[in-house]
């Protein structure tokens, strides 16, 4: 299955900050983390943050599996709705989900504060919203349960959203607060150099091609027949962390994405808010620090591991229909602005867990063994949380987060 495929933005608008040797020798340390994407990087920073005795290995390249085909947005609200989530999990554990999701929001402000690099990061306004008066009771419905319990919403309906965007908007939930945007390829970057500075030992063209589990420790062997001995071991590895697993964890669809060259005017665009549509594949879009837009959507299902969508070439005139939609959806949404060009089109694979929640903890079968996969559009959130809760597991001390994204559930 082709990960990533495309003229990837964010890895082609930041040159490779630092470059990491290969693993060359047995090692030994407390905490091994298999995977240098964005969630590597995050629980590699909380760990070394704890002095904790931590190694990074990558089989590839730091930031360069989904991560860089990420379109980053932050947002407190989880796909499946307040209520939908609520009819999954209970109330509690949705609002304690939702909750979660904002304060992980805040918390990558304060990590980006103590880096080397702003990252590109920004607090946003978001807008989730319908062109459809058919929407509006479940959007209504939708925003009464989140003001209740204490979210910064406002209804927006045809009359109260004019002159703000040049969209019809029949009806939408703006929240005022618990969204951002960032830059992904180099907040990895820049939270492994931090990570360093507290002892973090790191390896790129690393793969790990077995791990044995034992009372005590695992052994891990890298693809050039080198072992890395540790207490413990956590999967990173993203959307190809599943086989571990013995469950379907995800659903997989491939999402399209273009990123224009910078725009003179956000004219008909509030704020520059983070937007998102209520269809089923939704669209969302994003602006930039430079004043570029992200939009992205489109998704198809991927099926097996054979299928087209596994393996679409980002010539193929599919993925070139993804994105001429994607293009004119944009220049539909916002007419006023004049000057829209493309430059990146790419796509990417696309996890999703059932009830729109990672997977994060120990799992029975595989002693030693933490889990970190951030399933979903709010997987940098869910990194966040994931790298919080294994160190309060590491430590044995209790967290309200276990039982809510635990493997098995
Ligand atoms: C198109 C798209 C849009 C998205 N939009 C958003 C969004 O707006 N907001 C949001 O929060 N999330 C979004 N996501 C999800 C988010 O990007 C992912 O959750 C996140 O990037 C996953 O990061 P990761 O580090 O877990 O995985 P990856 O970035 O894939 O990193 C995993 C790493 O593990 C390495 N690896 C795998 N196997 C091994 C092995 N055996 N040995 C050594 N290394 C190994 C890989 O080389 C890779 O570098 C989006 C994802 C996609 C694809």
């Amino acid at each position: 299955m082709y990960l990533v495929t495309g003229n990837l933005f964010w890895i082609n608008n930041t040159k490779i900050p630092n470059k990491y040797s290969y693993l060359s020798q047995d090692i030994e340390c407390e905490v091994v983390i298999v995977g240098g994407g964005i969630t590597g990087a995050i629980t590699a920073h909380n760990f070394t943050m704890s002095g904790v005795d931590t190694v990074l290995v990558d089989k590839n390249i730091i930031g360069y599996g989904s991560t860089s085909a990420s379109t980053s947005i932050l947002q407190y609200e989880i796909d499946n709705d307040l209520i939908g989530l609520k009819g999954l999990r209970g109330l509690e554990s949705a609002v304690k989900a939702f909750k979660l999701t904002k304060k992980a929001v805040y918390d990558i402000k304060d990590m980006v504060k103590e880096l080397d690099d702003d990252c590109d990061f920004s607090l946003t306004d978001c807008l989730y919203y319908s062109s459809s008066q058919s929407d509006f009771n479940m959007l209504k419905k939708e925003y009464e349960i989140r003001r209740k319990y204490g979210f910064d919403v406002e209804l927006l309906d045809e009359e109260s959203s004019k002159g703000k965007f040049s969209f019809p908007v029949k009806v939408g939930i703006y929240s005022h607060e618990g969204a951002g945007y960032i830059d992904p390829y180099r907040f990895s970057h820049a939270l492994i150099r931090k990570a360093v500075s507290n002892e973090l030992r790191v390896f790129e063209n690393t793969g790990v091609v077995n791990i044995e589990s034992k009372d005590d420790y695992v052994l891990l062997t890298t693809h050039n027949q080198f072992k890395i001995k540790a207490k413990k071991v956590i999967i990173a590895t993203g959307f190809q962390g599943k086989d571990y697993i013995d469950k379907k964890t995800a659903i997989l669809s491939r999402s399209f994405t273009i990123v224009t060259k910078p725009v003179s005017s956000f004219e008909g665009w509030f704020n520059k808010c983070i937007i998102r549509d209520t269809e089923s594949s939704y669209t969302y879009l994003r602006t930039t620090g430079d004043n570029r837009i992200i939009i992205g959507g489109e998704d198809l299902d991927v099926g097996g591991s054979r299928s087209k969508v596994s393996t679409i070439a980002n010539h193929d005139y599919i993925s070139r229909e993804k994105y001429e939609i994607l293009l004119q959806k944009l220049k539909s949404l916002f007419p006023k602005i004049k000057d829209i060009e493309v430059e990146y089109r790419f796509n990417g694979l696309f996890g999703e867990s059932q009830d729109g929640l990672p997977y994060v903890g120990e799992y029975s079968k595989l002693p030693n063994y933490y889990f970190n996969l951030g399933y979903g559009s709010n997987g940098i959130l869910y990194a966040v949380l994931g790298a919080k809760l294994l160190t309060d597991i590491y430590f044995n001390k209790d967290s309200e987060m276990k039982e809510l994204f635990k493997i098995e559930r």
